[in-house]
């Protein structure tokens, strides 16, 4: 078993009690319903970017298959071509990967159904089941009626047998312009479910599909496709959003008229985040009107924005099993995300100096040209990362906010007469602070005591605050990226266009000034910029252009931290 199916596993052992589905499936298992086989699928429509709400779907629908020994498939619900792309594809199979599943050869796609689908459409046709209706489409949303007034049937419902295989097999052929005729079930026009008025089955759409090019000009409705996938599939529990419970008895009706494996169809309540857009409409529209960089932006919540952040594929999947499975819709504090991330990254994240605000520090009893390399820990909850190097010289950089020149009680950093740990280098002592002409504070100088070296006394002095530092002759000059939240309320959606809610100020590009050790830092590398945050290399980031993306503070505290 290779390392992150175990590390799932693991995963799934540990949690403390069983959730909704896996009781369904546990008593499924119990009664033989599939003779105790689990197969669940994630059926993405490749027509965005995969999100955090689908990871949740993917952590649940792979790592449910996983905990039973059964199998998880992932299947492209490709039925509309006018907005799917290969780009999309391509994007999920990276990213559904990358988040640690394995579909092994089951990666399927709905296209690869269409012979089929058109097939058993032939056979409900056969049973008098559907019918050819030419009603425009707004005739037929007129015709629905209302949730509280039943629907009026359609002058095309009568239709012979004979008529509607002709209509529909010219349909096929190219016969009719789009939105002139479309296939409908004929279930009756009076369910209190709107659903299951004479739904649509198949739609004419003179488009090229990304897989099947122009083989076909008539494609399937969804939850005709959806159900029947399954079906060809042999999935045994379906699980799917909670917006699909209302169709859940159009799922069963088809099955049950093609008499053909019915597996069951499971909802759960959709995964939504405070300060968050999930559509991916409205991700499309952050895209294409350039309100980020694009889908991977690392504000994004999509998996390949988290993924440029910083996140890590442990810390979505802790995150999608800290949330649950849930039956109904609820708000989860994005703070929760922040909260895993930052819990993952502590134990394994490589800690660094950076300074991001420079105060020059100028030691004036240190050697003009001594250079020492000093002993620094590479993570102290982890003592097999071991230690590294850090060059020690005359001249440093301290952040700006650890010195003060008129500080209150109980500041325990530098200011003029105080001694602080500088870490792991030595105890310094400011002895003076130099300022231009306008008053500002251009460098302050201090002397060091050379019997701290490491930044321990050997007499037992004591020393209250302990800052970082970084040689400024061995320092690399790099770009921060400082991102805040992309919208400034925790509902976006809550304002008639979700756009007025964005954040304008969510990124902040600084320079600043890193470790020599991150010179070849590789692209996608966690880091720990120690007392600043969580940072991570970007994936355009090389050794000339060093680029680091704040994935999110050392603390909750988003507020005080901006
Ligand atoms: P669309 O409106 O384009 O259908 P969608 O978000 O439903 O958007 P799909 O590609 O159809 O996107 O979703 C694939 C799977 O991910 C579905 O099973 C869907 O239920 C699930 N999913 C989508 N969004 C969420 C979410 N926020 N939380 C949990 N699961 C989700
Ligand atoms: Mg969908």
């Amino acid at each position: 078993m290779d390392k992150s199916k175990s590390n799932i596993l693991k995963e799934e052992e540990n949690k403390p009690s069983l959730n909704f589905i896996e009781q369904i499936i546990e008593e499924d298992n119990r009664t033989g319903k599939h003779n105790s086989r689990v197969h669940t699928r994630f059926p993405p429509e490749p027509n965005g970017y995969l999100h955090i709400g689908h990871a949740k779907s993917i952590c649940l629908n792979f790592g449910t298959a996983l905990k039973y020994n059964g199998k998880c498939n992932l299947r492209f619900d490709d039925t509309n071509p006018a907005k799917e792309d290969i780009e999309y594809v391509d994007s999920i199979i990276e990213d559904v990967r990358w988040l640690g599943f394995d579909w092994e050869d089951r990666m399927f796609y709905a296209s690869d159904y269409f012979q089929q689908l058109y097939d058993f459409a032939v056979q409900l046709i056969k049973d008098g089941k559907a019918f050819i209706c030419d009603l425009s489409a707004e005739q037929i949303s007129e015709y629905r009626g209302t949730p509280t007034k039943p629907g009026i049937e359609s002058p095309y419902r009568n239709r012979s047998i004979e008529e509607n295989l002709d209509l529909f097999e010219r349909m096929k052929n190219g016969e009719f312009p789009e939105g002139s005729k479309i296939l409908r079930a004929k279930i009756g026009m009076d369910s209190p479910n709107m659903h299951m008025r004479d739904p649509a089955i198949y739609r004419i759409k003179y488009a090229n599909h990304h897989r099947t090019g122009d083989k076909w000009c008539i494609y399937p409705m969804y939850d005709y496709a959806h159900c029947v996938s399954d079906s060809i599939e042999r999935i045994t529990h379906s699980i799917c959003t909670l917006e699909f419970e209302v169709h859940r008895p159009l799922y069963d009706w088809f099955l049950d008229q093609l008499k053909v494996f019915h597996p069951q169809q499971i909802e759960f309540a959709r995964l939504n985040l405070s300060y968050t857009v999930m559509s991916k409409r409205k991700l499309l529209q952050l895209v294409e009107e350039k309100f980020v960089s694009g889908w991977d932006d690392p504000r994004m919540p999509t998996i390949s924005g988290l993924r440029r952040r910083g996140y890590t594929p442990e810390s979505i999947r802790n995150f999608a099993e800290k949330v649950g499975v849930a039956k109904r819709d609820n708000i989860i504090d994005v703070s929760l995300l922040e909260f895993c991330v930052r819990e993952d990254l502590n134990k394994r994240a490589q800690r660094v100096m950076t300074v991001l605000n420079p105060l020059k520090v100028v030691i004036t009893n240190y050697p003009d040209d001594l250079v020492e390399e000093l002993d620094a820990i590479n993570n102290p909850e982890d003592e097999t990362m071991g230690k590294r190097k850090v060059p020690f010289s005359k001249v440093l950089y301290i952040e700006h906010d650890d010195f003060m020149e008129n500080p209150p009680k109980k500041f325990f950093r530098l200011s003029p007469g105080a001694e602080v740990r500088l870490r792991y280098a030595y105890y310094i002592t400011c002895t003076e602070v130099v300022k231009d002409q306008n008053g500002e504070i251009t460098e302050i100088h201090c002397t060091y005591d050379p019997q701290t070296k490491g930044g321990y006394s050997t007499d037992g002095r004591k020393v209250m605050g302990t800052i970082h530092w970084v040689s400024e002759k061995h320092c690399i000059k790099a770009k921060a990226n400082i991102y805040d939240r992309l919208f400034i309320n925790e509902n976006p959606d809550d304002a008639e266009d979700f756009r007025t809610n964005i954040n304008h100020n969510s990124l902040e590009v600084k320079t600043c000034y890193v470790e020599p050790f991150l010179l070849n830092s590789k692209p996608g590398t966690n880091y720990q910029f120690e007392r600043i945050g969580y940072f991570c290399s970007d994936k355009d980031s090389s050794s000339e252009n060093l680029i680091f993306n704040r994935t999110t503070g050392l603390r909750d505290n988003w507020a005080k931290n901006k």
